[in-house]
């Protein structure tokens, strides 16, 4: 079971960094993508410990498959954000890996993707 869990969470995330991401709403400044990327990324790390702690207890009515959807729609929203932050920092963001690079970078210098 604990197998199958992680393997879920994995494809989840491969997936999420996969997506193409497109950053909706009203124009908001530098330090309020930051803010809110840092609210996000919090969200995020209480979600892993929702799972961790559902794994380490064996929990078989945890509802895992929810909580790898709220991870997997927070990590596209921390990425749709990272990509805004870029365009401030004149970086672009690797659609793989996540990694930011500078604009007329040709390849990512977290994993070697073509950009
Ligand atoms: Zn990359």
């Amino acid at each position: 079971m604990n197998k199958d869990i992680i393997e879920k969470v994995k494809n989840t995330v491969a997936l999420t960094y996969r997506k193409a991401a497109k950053l909706s709403g009203e124009a908001i400044d530098y330090t309020k993508i930051k803010l809110k990327i840092s609210e996000l990324n919090a969200k995020l790390d209480d979600k892993y410990a929702q799972i961790g702690i559902a794994v380490y207890e064996s929990d078989e009515t945890a509802d895992i498959d929810s909580i790898c959807s709220e991870i997997a729609d927070l990590k596209e929203q921390i990425n749709d954000l990272n990509i805004k932050l870029c365009e401030f920092k004149n970086q672009k963001t690797c659609s793989l890996c996540g990694k930011n690079a500078e604009k007329d970078a040709e390849y990512c210098p977290g994993c070697g993707n073509k950009f």
